[in-house]
């Protein structure tokens, strides 16, 4: 083994030259750009967060080395940011709450009935959608990792990971709920769900009052992704429902 008389590098400015690098390899400036510009004193952009830079650094790794091709890691970015989401779990919800009979089949078989609208239960066999009451309020959790309906959902918030709500939404799930700033009366039963990789929950929560004339895609644009985990209910915005 090669005897390194170089001083050792930090971590991190490992990390940031490895950024610098593969950003040089991806653009190159043009002339009289203002990227060609040198003679400033300051740095262009702040430095990226550790799990940002040990990102980058790994993507430009694996696309030197051509194990993965940047155009597939570009549709998968863009999938992300533009079409899984809780946008799609928000119109199976708007569309069980205009059709009695989508929501029975829905309650009855969800990953059947999701897949009307061209969604999948991602790598999970099978959904349960359990639906909000007057009585009744369910909450979805993975106490074992993070197990989450990201087909409909997208990727799942930190918090859903955490050591805290996967332990206490189970021991105590109405304490959790208030922190979420859901107060529920003690008559409502909580009826807690726990995800696991073969079979995943979601929230089919209550349409709020005042949405009776709301098209589908109004009813949608209510639906919010902490009230299909169960954290939070759908509430109309504060200057109200068109009636
Ligand atoms: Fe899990």
């Amino acid at each position: 083994m090669a005897k390194n008389k170089k001083p050792s590098v930090g971590r991190r400015r490992f990390l940031k030259g490895a950024v610098a690098g593969a950003a040089g390899l991806m653009t190159k400036p043009k002339k009289g750009s203002a990227q060609q510009h040198e003679d400033h004193d300051h740095d262009h952009q702040v430095v990226p967060s550790d799990p940002a830079l040990r990102t980058k650094a790994l993507e430009t790794l694996l696309v030197q080395k051509g194990l993965v091709d940047p155009v597939t890691l570009d549709l998968l970015v863009d999938a992300y940011q533009t079409k899984i989401g809780p946008q799609n779990g928000a119109k199976v919800i708007a569309r069980a709450w205009i059709d009695p009979a989508y929501k029975k089949r829905l309650l009855e078989n969800a990953p059947k009935t999701i897949a009307e609208l061209g969604y999948t239960t991602g790598e999970a066999d099978d959904m349960n959608v359990v639906e909000n009451g007057p009585k009744v309020h369910n909450l979805v959790v993975c106490t074992l990792c993070s197990c989450y309906p990201w087909t409909l959902l997208g990727l799942p918030p930190r918090w859903y990971k955490s050591d805290a709500y996967r332990s206490r939404a189970v021991i105590d799930p109405r304490g959790i709920l208030s922190e979420f700033g859901l107060t529920l009366p003690d008559e409502v039963e909580i009826r807690v769900w726990d995800s696991t990789a073969e079979l995943r929950y979601l929230v089919l929560p209550e349409r709020p009052a005042g949405t009776e004339r709301m098209s589908e895609r109004e009813l949608a644009a209510l639906v919010t992704r902490d009230s299909m985990v169960g954290v939070a209910n759908v509430t109309l915005p504060k200057s109200g429902g068109r009636q």
